[in-house]
């Protein structure tokens, strides 16, 4: 009797052992891939903020932003990013219009800025049809000042006529989350304060219970009275907890030495990771210091620098490097580069 309990209790224990290493191992793997179209945040007009998204096993992507996307497309082929897509061969397009019209299946804008927004524009005559999505504000001032027969033909289907309707406009609402048509994947999103009382947007994205969160240009809460970044911490310091958060896309736009007046709603070293304490110690009030231990952040929008020199991105990795107390893993992301996240 006393060995069948104990053959019992261990085939019970080696069968937990092995589920609880099996979700361990799950929780460890990447859930989406990301393919860089655009890094930075200008003066230079090629590189400019732009990201595809997908699920790992899905090449079915969602763009976050799209400053750059053509030249984005054709440096992320020449690097072998879209090396698991296979093309039909009979079709005669070039395969980076393919990856365009047929593998990003709908556009998040996190506000209209050009630099968020020009290869849409300058693309559109090359692309298929597919919505965007964008808050109210976002897609009101792209309606209004680039779709609108004056900047650019109007390629969607509100405002001035006649509409081309290629695209079609998706009015986010917050605190809702909506499903991306085409895609396997969620979104919610979250008003962020960019200058002057303008707004820009995060997208929390959803993929079967895994999240990552991308962020457009914004203020640090130390700045502005809002407070929209810590609604964004307290959404997601339970998802940390939980192991379901695969990590986010932030920005530091300038280096620390740049005067605080001249930051223009946008965040340095010093006050991104004054951001990610508030968020570590949301996640573990008692150990903050090791809450967000190789957390993911990709470090989006760096302005290269217009002096000669160590450039802009050598300066905000060596001194986020050096104010990195909370052991989060930065990545510095290239154009036409593959992560995962
Ligand atoms: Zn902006
Ligand atoms: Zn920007």
């Amino acid at each position: 009797m006393a060995y069948l309990c104990n053959r019992r209790f261990f085939i019970f224990s080696v069968f937990f052992f092995l589920l609880s290493t099996l979700t361990l191992y799950s929780e460890s793997q990447p859930a989406f891939k990301v393919v860089v179209l655009g890094a930075h945040g200008g003066p230079k007009d090629c590189n400019l903020s732009s990201y595809l998204l997908a699920p790992k096993e899905s090449n079915d992507f969602i763009a976050l932003d799209a400053g750059t996307l053509l030249e984005g497309i054709y440096i992320a082929n020449s690097k072998n990013s879209f090396e698991e897509i296979k093309i039909n061969p009979d079709s005669d397009l070039a395969f980076e219009i393919e990856i365009l019209r047929n593998h990003i299946k709908a556009y998040l804008i996190s506000h209209a800025h050009l630099d968020h927004v020009a290869g849409l524009v300058i693309n559109s005559t090359a692309d298929s049809k597919k919505p965007i999505f964008g808050v109210d504000s976002t897609i009101d001032f792209m309606r209004d000042n680039l779709f609108n027969w004056q900047i650019w033909p109007n390629f969607a289907g509100e405002g001035k006529k006649p509409w081309l309707n290629k695209y079609q406009y998706k009015r986010l609402k917050i605190g809702q989350q909506i499903p991306i048509l085409d895609t396997e994947m969620r979104v919610e999103p979250f008003l962020l304060s960019h200058p002057n009382g303008y707004q820009s947007t995060a997208f929390l994205i959803e993929h079967r219970d895994s999240y990552v969160v991308y962020f457009g240009d914004t203020d640090s809460d130390a700045l502005e009275s809002k407070k929209h970044l810590e609604k964004v911490w307290k959404k997601i310091a339970p998802l940390i907890s939980q192991n379901k958060f695969r990590g986010m896309f932030l920005e530091s736009s300038y280096q620390n030495k740049r005067p605080t007046a001249e930051l223009f709603g946008h965040l340095n070293p010093k006050y991104m990771m004054e951001e990610l304490n508030n968020l570590a110690r949301l996640v573990d009030p008692v150990n903050p210091q090791t809450a967000l231990k190789n957390l993911k952040i990709i470090v989006t929008h760096i302005k290269e620098s217009v002096f000669k020199g160590a450039s802009s991105k050598e300066i905000i990795e060596e001194e986020l490097n050096a104010l990195n107390n909370l052991d989060v893993q930065f990545i510095f992301p290239e154009q036409g580069e593959r992560l995962e996240l």
